[in-house]
């Protein structure tokens, strides 16, 4: 049901995230935390708010916030209800994305999805500024394409990003939804993720992790 897995670490903090896929589009709503203060974050709480609430607990971890890379129903579905469970701040995506939020029961009635909530975000992200988690840092990266307010969350000193629907294993986000733009997402890709480095590791949306490197030399839509 989830996977455990240990990013990189550094010489300062040390961190540890899980993936817990929920609702019908296996979305990789993922767990972040900082060692040893065990601080945690929740990114992309698409649905199935009680399983994430399970994976938390036995994670031992204790959240501190939740972050959304971009305002698609798969990524924000639960993020209101999570937001009133835990009485924590809910910050991205770009505000570019803002509607979205605000139209979750709309887009969720298309999908069957019940129990949803329009909401809005306490902060809404821009280029350049960082948000933070126990002792760990992300910067934020504006990558818009597969939708306008899309962001990725890049901590530097773990060599570790999380990139929503922007970048796959071998694939890239869809542009065929309202908002995409294809010439815009392989900016978004070849300008600000590629440069990161080919040692990053990366979560994505959907499917499997990969590195930056992988990406670039292998991934058939950057070539
Ligand atoms: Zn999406
Ligand atoms: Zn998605």
């Amino acid at each position: 049901m989830t996977q455990q897995t240990d990013t990189r670490e550094s010489q300062q903090a040390k961190a540890g995230a899980i993936i817990v896929p929920v609702t019908l589009f296996e979305q990789n709503c993922t767990i972040i935390w900082s060692e040893p203060s065990k601080k945690a974050v929740v990114i992309d709480p698409g649905g199935d708010v009680p399983k994430i609430l399970e994976a938390i607990k036995q994670a031992g971890v204790t959240v501190e916030k939740i972050w959304l890379t971009h305002g698609h129903i798969d990524h924000v579905g639960g993020a209101s209800e999570l937001r009133d469970t835990l009485k924590v701040p809910i910050e991205g995506p770009h505000k570019a994305d803002a509607h979205m939020l605000e139209h979750v029961v709309e887009s969720g009635a298309r999908f069957g999805m019940t129990g949803v909530r329009n909401f809005t975000s306490d902060r809404y992200l821009e280029e350049g500024e960082q948000v933070h988690i126990g002792e760990l840092t992300f910067d934020i990266l504006h990558c818009p394409g597969h939708s306008p307010g899309s962001v990725a969350f890049v901590s530097a000193a773990q060599r570790f990003a999380i990139v929503g629907d922007v970048l796959f294993r071998g694939s890239i986000g869809r542009t065929d939804i309202p908002g995409g733009d294809h010439c815009q997402l392989i900016a978004s890709i070849t300008d600000k993720l590629l440069p990161l480095g080919d040692d990053v590791a990366f979560i994505c949306g959907h499917g499997p992790t990969s590195t930056i490197g992988q990406e670039r030399a292998t991934n058939p839509f950057l070539q």
